[in-house]
């Protein structure tokens, strides 16, 4: 294989700015745009959970399901504009 040319830290910095935005993290983001700032995927009443085994994984219902781990979603991902407060459990 040949070598690689070594990324200039002005382009590794770059990179790294670009995985760190809602739209490179949370493929909602790009479908739907930004959600409210500071909100995170965990308190959305589309965000729902399975364990078919020990693991539990974690999907959102406005994705398609490939029932694989290319539709997992994560808690901690921004939201996406589609955001909307998971009731509270109340007795
Ligand atoms: S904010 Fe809700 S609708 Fe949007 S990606 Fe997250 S879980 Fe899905």
């Amino acid at each position: 294989m040949p070598d690689q040319p070594a990324l200039s830290l002005e382009m590794q910095a770059w990179l790294e700015r670009q995985a760190k935005t809602p739209e490179a993290l949370n493929p909602c983001v790009r479908l739907f745009g930004r959600g409210p700032d500071g909100t995170i995927c965990k308190t959305c009443r589309h965000l729902f959970s399975h364990r078919p085994g020990k693991k539990r994984f974690y999907k959102c219902d406005l994705r398609e399901c490939t029932n694989g781990p290319g539709s997992d979603h994560r808690v901690r991902w921004p939201a996406c504009a589609k955001y909307e407060l998971k009731p509270s459990r109340t007795k």
